[in-house]
């Protein structure tokens, strides 16, 4: 009798399929060794990157780096439970998180584990996303044409964001980075009355990485007060929490982003700041012996960035017939990822990597912060490269001139300490941009609608201002706005309608500055 080899084979591995298929196989590793929160693992063959492996005593780890004869891997929770010859199971799940409309006024970690004490969050198998999802194809995107209000006068005027964009926030520390995207999840409630079950209402997802614990509960708590948590998702990686989880967390945040986004809702996330996640990032890696590159940064560390602020987009509206994972079409995912600048250097790796990445940036000043000038945008190197398409009529027709007028204005203050020597369009100038200056100030958790910065700055760029004491300008503004809602409220409501400013309303906008600056001069 003579054996061929091939039918020996083929029945070997039927046999060896049959017996993986009724029993619940796993692949078994052994720990090399453990330290700083890294692991080594031997024997993990058919391991995947980023997958959930599974170590004794309940301690997590993810897969990170497979080599030939061994997998390195972070672990997520006390590693001091872990030690060399454990074994350890891969659990065959890339790690992913809960998602839903059950977060919503949740606080959760990079892992969807609930961090508010409110009980679980009651979600099921089905709800679970991995965290590292394929971003849009072109053919499943389409041009941002919406505007995404912040509720900011400087930015919404010069600088202006449309849905699905990703607009960088850069500045140094203490700047009033956090501030303004704050701002912009409390200014979302006007989109839908608040109300998370309203389909025009954006929802928020707030990334923290790296933050003190004290700073995200003062957020939180106020998001709560203002009633902004009821449709806000909060993900926090705090600075105590492991390198990993702070690694992790923005593609959580994205992911519970994106569950939205494929049913057709308009979402606003925010991760602040991807600076802090990228040094968490380079931590693992170091310590995972990944060979180090310009600032020891790992040689992916732009990858890191691209494959989360990709995802944010505006889908097509024919977006579910090309690819069945969106449930509908015209969602969209805006992303404000924040950077920390040292000493306002934009020009260093981290800042100018994402600076290529983005749409735009928001660039915060921190000699404008400590003048006074709050909101500290520098209008001079910010810029928003696709917003433009979003903005409303009215806005760029009334904010149209401020950019360059503010950037005359700057020209010429280097002469403003001579005074009455200068000519008088010189003067005018100055005169000019000192208002807008000041009506450009802005206090915190006041964000305003967009037809009532059409019509302040609409007194600012027409010149009605010019004549009224700096000082007075921001009481005129509360004024005047008071005064054009109870007496006038029809021009912001054809505003609202029409996106446009007529100009019977232009006219009665003068009338309106004209006695408003009589009252503010009076009192
Ligand atoms: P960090 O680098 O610590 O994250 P940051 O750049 O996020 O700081 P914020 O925490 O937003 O800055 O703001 C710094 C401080 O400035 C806070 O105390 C905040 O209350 C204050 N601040 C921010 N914006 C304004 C504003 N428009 N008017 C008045 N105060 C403001
Ligand atoms: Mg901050």
């Amino acid at each position: 009798m003579d054996l061929r080899p091939a039918e020996v084979t083929s029945i070997l591995e039927k046999e060896i399929e049959s017996y993986q298929g009724d029993s619940d196989m796993q692949s078994v590793g052994t720990v090399l060794t453990v330290g700083d929160g890294v692991a080594r693992v031997w024997g993990l063959d058919d391991c995947m990157m980023n997958e959930l492996l599974e170590f004794p005593g309940g301690v997590r780890g993810v897969a990170l780096s497979l080599e030939e004869d061994n997998v390195g891997c972070v672990l997520l929770g006390d590693a001091a439970k872990v030690r060399e010859g454990d074994t350890v199971k891969s659990t065959g799940r890339i790690i992913s998180v809960p998602t839903g409309p059950k977060l919503l006024g949740r606080v959760v970690d990079a892992l969807g584990i609930p961090r508010d004490g409110k009980g679980p969050l009651g979600t099921t198998e089905e709800d679970l996303m991995l965290i590292e999802q394929p971003a849009p194809s072109v053919v499943e995107r389409e041009p941002v044409h919406e505007p995404m209000q912040t509720g900011i006068k400087a930015i919404d005027s010069m600088i202006p964001v449309g849905r699905g964009q990703r607009e960088l926030v850069i500045g140094d520390r203490q700047t009033g980075k956090t501030a303004i995207l704050i701002d912009a999840i409390i200014e979302q409630a006007k989109t839908g009355g608040g109300d998370p079950n309203n389909p025009d209402q954006v929802l928020c997802v707030y990334v923290a990485i790296g933050q003190k614990q004290s700073t995200v509960v003062d957020i939180v708590k106020r998001l709560e007060a203002i009633g902004a948590m009821a449709y806000t998702i909060v993900v926090t990686a705090s600075a105590n929490d492991e390198a990993s989880m702070q690694y992790l967390a923005p593609y959580a945040g994205c992911t519970m982003g994106e569950r939205f986004r494929n049913e057709g809702r308009h979402v606003l996330a925010i991760y602040d700041d991807i600076y802090k996640q990228a040094l968490a990032y380079r931590q693992v890696m170091l310590l995972l012996r990944r060979p180090p590159g310009r600032e020891a940064f790992p040689g992916d560390v732009f990858n890191l960035h691209s494959r989360l602020l990709e995802r944010s987009a505006k889908l097509a509206k024919n977006a579910p017939e090309i690819n069945p994972i969106y449930k509908a079409g015209g969602g969209s995912l805006t992303a404000f990822p924040v950077v920390e600048t040292q000493e306002g250097d934009v020009s260093a790796y981290i800042p100018t990597n994402v600076i290529s990445i983005t749409d735009g940036q928001i660039f915060l000043d921190s000699d404008l912060f400590n003048s006074g000038v709050r909101p500290a945008v520098n209008v001079g190197i910010s810029v928003s490269r696709v917003g433009g398409a979003a903005q409303t009529n009215a806005m760029k027709k009334t904010a149209g001139g401020l950019r360059i007028n503010l950037a005359q204005y700057r020209e010429l203050q280097a002469f403003a300490q001579f005074g009455s020597d200068l000519d008088s369009a010189t003067q005018a100038t100055l005169t000019r941009g000192e208002k807008l200056v000041e009506l450009l100030k802005q206090g915190q958790y006041v964000p305003m609608a967009w037809e009532d910065q059409t019509m302040i700055l609409y007194a600012g760029t027409s010149g009605g201002l010019d004549d009224l004491d700096t000082a007075l300008v921001l009481p005129f503004e509360k004024e005047f706005l008071a005064y054009m809602s109870d007496v006038h409220s029809e021009v912001g409501e054809a505003m609202r309608e029409t996106l446009k400013l007529s100009d019977d309303h232009k006219a009665i906008l003068d009338a309106a500055i004209t006695k408003v600056k009589g009252q503010v001069r009076a009192s």
